[in-house]
């Protein structure tokens, strides 16, 4: 099923996400609808974040011909290097297009939707894409990365975020 996506200024946004502990079914068809909502965009990532479940998941798929997709539940980094400014954009920030500093290496644990633990190495636009997402799942945008200077261009679209409620 094709989820709704959140869109910045949306609050929901800025929720950190919860481990998950519980896998199963549940678990499996918030993967299967991340990855039918993520192709039906063709976008390279989605986080559960942003279509308003507050778990660590994140689904990924940077290949061409959109066949090769990956799944991360509890994603989290062991080290990483080589930075270098990629550009990006957003499902959740519509229209933005801008250039983010971020490691291209990495080396990454996280579990597969049966919870098997894994750890592997990736590079590159996958590399780029995973964090992207795992600051989703941190209730961060890749525009709370961009310079003051470079918001000030996009200030129309980013318009003014309502201060976050204690709720
Ligand atoms: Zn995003």
């Amino acid at each position: 099923m094709r989820l709704a996506v959140l869109t910045h200024p949306d609050p929901r946004l800025r929720t950190v996400a919860q481990p998950v502990t519980e896998f199963g079914a549940a678990l499996s068809q918030l993967v299967d609808d991340l990855l039918e909502t993520m192709y039906a965009a063709r976008a390279i990532g989605l986080s559960a974040t942003q279509v308003d479940v507050h778990q660590r998941v994140v689904v990924l798929d940077v290949s061409a011909d959109g066949r090769a997709p990956q799944v991360y539940v509890n994603p989290q980094v062991l080290a990483q290097d080589t930075f270098g400014m990629v550009e990006e954009s957003c499902m959740s920030v519509p229209g933005v297009l801008d250039s983010v500093r971020r490691a291209t290496r990495l080396r990454v644990r996280a579990q597969d939707r049966d919870g098997v633990p894994f750890e592997r190495r990736i590079e590159g636009m996958n590399a780029v894409c995973l964090l992207h997402e795992i600051d989703h799942l941190d209730g961060r945008l890749f525009v709370d990365r961009l310079s003051w200077l470079r918001r000030l261009r996009w200030r129309r679209l980013l318009g003014r975020e309502p201060r976050a409620s204690a709720a």
